[in-house]
């Protein structure tokens, strides 16, 4: 399926998801790309505000801010030179969805919706005097926003050996984070001829609880149909699936149960990969491929800047007021996305409508209004097979607890993913492609 087929059927279920549906089409200021940096002059009458991550969070603030403060002018400051969608690409993975749908250009996005495109590196940042330093040089603001999503926390099975960590990146990438390492895999997957094909998960809040699973049943489907001999190996550090549990369950148990293993609380204490073995606390696995995603973290970057602190979810994850996403003692500088310290799922709808509530906190903020949190939505939908088309789905909202612990405000899911409508409707598309439209077109 490409963009062109999906427009065609009139996707528009996102709209109903984000707070976007409030809100009416505001005047969208003229188009803007600069190729420098902007001059730290504040602009008449508006405020400079900077955003750090061209991914689903930051484009949602870059968008909405714009919207909300059409004086404003907005820098999205992203290393990438196009923006790649890791929702889908596991479909994209199996050849279910083309590059084209989810490739968009950086350009694209900040011509419609009125920001400038910098490609370039956030690299430091002077907070007393406001100035972001970056690749293409320094850039003044009145109001920063890192939005820089994760990075991969390899100490758990790496620690003192830079070497296997190394060699895991590059031989066995996680592939939850866009771009050359879903190339590698989608090439893995294409030369993967029998043998044990592991996927391991691990622990605390990873990047798209459910995708690692939706991945492998992507693959034992893959395995079902070309009559591979050979499994998809499940080694999941939880004792049990993290999300989706039912429907999960029963697709291994009735679809994939000679294609796909599933195994709990393998939490991984040695990988040998010159031998092809990996040791759990309670077995050895030997496998011909595989991929290892280990535990996430906020990036690297943001520890520098003693921007991090530790949680119950994971080690290093980004200091927000959970109320107001401001960074802790930085009046002017705010986060969200997948960095953030809040125990909400880590995924694409939920970093974009939260980037969108964050958007109305800065201009409130601006403005000396009083704040009010609003929760963002997580809504996702799996993949559990492609013919048919077979698909789960999950909607949550969110809460805080006496001591600002998150708690569910509510969450519902369909996981009948053999009588449901969804997957013939292609759901997990229509969402993407709506999306799609609002970050780069609409
Ligand atoms: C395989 C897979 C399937 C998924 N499926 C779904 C799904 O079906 N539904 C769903 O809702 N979510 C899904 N997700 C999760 C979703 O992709 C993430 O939750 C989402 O991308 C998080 O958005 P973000 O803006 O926080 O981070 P990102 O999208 O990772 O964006 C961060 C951006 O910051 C940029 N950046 C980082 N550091 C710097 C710097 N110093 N200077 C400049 N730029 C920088 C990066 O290049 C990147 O573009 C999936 C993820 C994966 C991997």
């Amino acid at each position: 399926m490409n963009r062109r087929e999906l427009l065609k059927q009139g996707a528009t279920m996102a709209l109903a998801l984000s707070p976007l549906s409030a809100l009416s089409a505001e005047s969208i200021p003229p188009k803007s790309i600069r190729e420098k940096p902007l001059p730290s002059k504040r602009p008449q009458g508006g405020v400079r505000i900077v955003v750090v991550g061209g991914g689903w969070s930051g484009l949602a603030f870059a968008e909405h801010i714009r919207r909300y403060l059409p004086q404003s002018v907005v820098t999205l400051v992203e290393k990438r030179e196009s923006f790649l969608s890791c929702p889908v690409s596991n479909a994209w993975l199996f050849d279910l969805v083309d590059l084209e749908f989810l490739s968009h250009s950086y350009l694209d996005g900040a011509n419609t919706h009125g920001y400038t495109y910098l490609h370039a590196e956030a690299t430091d940042l002077d907070s007393r005097h406001h100035i972001l330093k970056t690749t293409k040089g320094e850039i003044g603001y009145d109001y920063l926003l890192f939005a820089t999503g994760i990075e991969y926390d390899y100490d758990v099975w790496c620690r003192n050996n830079p070497t296997l960590e190394h060699r895991l990146r590059t031989e066995y990438p996680a592939g939850f984070i866009a771009g050359s390492e879903h190339l590698t895999l989608k090439r893995k997957i294409a030369n993967y001829h029998g043998g044990n094909f592991f996927i391991t998960i691990p622990r605390g809040n990873y990047r798209c609880l459910p995708a690692p699973y939706e991945r492998a049943c992507l693959l034992a489907d893959y395995i079902k149909q070309n009559k591979i001999k050979g499994r998809v190996i499940i080694l999941d550090a939880n004792n049990r699936v993290t999300i989706k549990e039912e429907g999960f369950l029963r697709v291994f148990k009735e679809r994939y149960s000679k294609e796909l293993l599933y195994i709990s609380s393998a939490e991984i204490v040695s990988i040998d990969l010159d031998r092809k073995v990996i040791e759990t606390e309670f077995e050895e696995v030997e496998f011909v491929d595989g991929s290892f995603y280990p535990n996430v973290r906020a990036p690297k970057l943001l520890e520098r800047l003693g921007l991090t602190t530790q949680t119950p979810y994971n080690r290093i994850e980004a200091n927000l007021d959970v109320y107001t996403n401001r960074f802790k003692g930085h009046d002017t500088i705010f986060g969200c996305g997948d960095l953030r310290p809040m125990g909400f799922s880590k995924s694409g709808n939920t970093a974009y409508t939260e980037g969108a509530n964050v958007a109305k906190i800065v201009a409130k903020a601006i403005a000396k209004k009083p704040l009010k949190w609003v929760s963002p939505t997580t809504f996702c939908v799996s993949l559990v097979s492609s013919m048919p088309q077979q698909e789960m789905t999950l909607l949550s909202e969110y809460t805080y607890g006496e001591r600002g612990e998150t708690q569910f405000k509510y969450t519902s899911s369909d996981e009948a993913w053999d009588r449901n409508g969804l997957g013939k409707a292609h759901a997990q598309f229509s969402w993407a492609g709506s999306m799609y439209d609002r970050m780069f077109y609409l």
